[in-house]
Formats: structure tokens, C-alpha cells, sequence
């Protein structure tokens, strides 16, 4: 399942990024360009705007909270969602993150922080090298948060005993 976001929805698009989920973020998309892109590419158009909701043979879902945290955990409960997979994707430009030789990373990150890691993954798309200690660690505790949240909105309730 993939998204499209619309331009009010810039930090949900993030979150949904940091979560490992597809979710293009364009504010210069206007509504029909929104609409023609969720179309083309089959993605669930995210909005807050519900003039868009009465789009035909649209895939859409109207967020209902200003407050990103809510928008996320909105996402996460009334979607069929795959588990989520943090910090594979590029959290600017939506690509999917590879792994990199620690080799490869020299020159491109800091020295100190060269040291001090040994796992750097880089976003094929526009170059930036992501480590454990960058936007990661501020961002751990709100994405360990999610993912539990995602894991209770999927748990069967405990069969009865008797
Ligand atoms: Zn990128």
C-alpha cells in the first residue's frame, strides 16, 4: 500500500517515510494532480481537504486530526497495512535506503561520527547518508511507539477461557 499526501499533511508524509511506508510528498501538486497521481499509480490519497473525497474511482482516506501523531495512528488502525519497516527509506525524497560498505561512508559523513558507527545506509536517490544517531535516535522513542501501536491494532482479542 502506497500514498499520496497532500501539501497540508507534509510531516504525516515524514512519519509514514520513517515507518518504512511509500509516501510522496509534493506540495506543488495541485488537487488534480493529486488525484491523477493516486490513479496512475495506485496510491491512497491522503488529505485533509473533503472536497477531494468526492473524486470518483479514487482511492482516498480524509484525515480527520490536525495533530500529526493522531494523523499517523489514524493511518496505522483503518489501513490494512504491512508491519511497518523503520528507517528503510529516505525520510526527505521517499527512496528506498541501501545498505553501504562502512568503507563507502568515509568522506561522507563526519569523522567523528565515522568512528563512533558501523552501519551507514545511504538514499540511492538524493545522496544523504543516514547512521544510527542522526534523525534516528531523536526519532527511536516515537517510532518504537508506533510500532507497538500498529502490533495492538492487529492483535486478536485473547480467546475466552473457561
Ligand atoms: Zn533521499
Amino acid at each position: 500500500m502506497r500514498f499520496v499526501v497532500d501539501a497540508m499533511l507534509g510531516t504525516l508524509a515524514q512519519w509514514l517515510r520513517a515507518l518504512g511506508y511509500d509516501a510522496l510528498f509534493d506540495p506543488s501538486l495541485d488537487d488534480d494532480a493529486l488525484v491523477r497521481t493516486a490513479r496512475a499509480e495506485g496510491r491512497v490519497l491522503l488529505t485533509r481537504d473533503t472536497a477531494l473525497l468526492r473524486r470518483r474511482n479514487l482511492q482516498v482516506l480524509y484525515i480527520t486530526s490536525q495533530q500529526w501523531e493522531e494523523q499517523v495512528r489514524q493511518v496505522l488502525r483503518e489501513l490494512p497495512l504491512p508491519p511497518p519497516a523503520p528507517l528503510t527509506r529516505c525520510l526527505e525524497c521517499n527512496t528506498p535506503l541501501e545498505d553501504m560498505l562502512r568503507s563507502e561512508a568515509w568522506g561522507l559523513v563526519p569523522p567523528y561520527v565515522f568512528v563512533r558507527h558501523d552501519r551507514f545506509r545511504l538514499c540511492p536517490d538524493c545522496q544523504r547518508v543516514y547512521w544510527q544517531g542522526t534523525h534516528w535516535d531523536r526519532m527511536q522513542r516515537t517510532i518504537e511507539d508506533l510500532v507497538a501501536y500498529w502490533e495492538a491494532c492487529r492483535r486478536q482479542p485473547a480467546p475466552e477461557r473457561r
